[in-house]
């Protein structure tokens, strides 16, 4: 498990590499203001996705960028407009942080490369 205390973050872009199964996920974490902590990163690698229409599940190549916010507990200013993920204890989990980006992804609409031809055949 990679932990990283948010405490650490300053500055200067911290690196972080993680690979859980088939998925690779790295990046930098860098600390804003106050509570507030930055991550950019990119996943690559693989997941097995079901297809949404014949449900057979289908390697599905990653290649995402990912960028968002950390904060160290709850946030009391007003930040609507950013993609804020908060964090319950000091340390900053990147695996757990890996699951939920790819959570995201698998709730995204997949259909495999046989379902979409039968698309494309039923529409012409
Ligand atoms: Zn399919």
């Amino acid at each position: 498990m990679t932990l990283i205390p948010f405490k650490q973050l300053n500055s200067i872009p911290l690196d972080f590499e993680v690979c859980v199964d088939k998925t690779f996920f790295k990046g930098t974490l860098t600390h804003k203001k106050g509570k507030i902590g930055q991550l950019n990163g990119t996943i690559t690698g693989s997941i097995l996705l079901p297809c949404d229409i014949c449900a057979d599940d289908i390697e599905k190549i990653l290649n995402e960028e990912v960028s968002f916010y950390i904060s160290d507990g709850i946030v009391s200013e007003n930040q609507d407009e950013l993609d804020i993920v908060e964090i319950t204890t000091p340390m900053i989990n990147i695996e757990e942080l890996l699951a939920s980006e790819l959570e995201l992804i698998k709730g995204d609409y997949f259909c495999c490369s046989d379902c979409e031809h039968k698309e494309l055949d039923q529409e012409f």
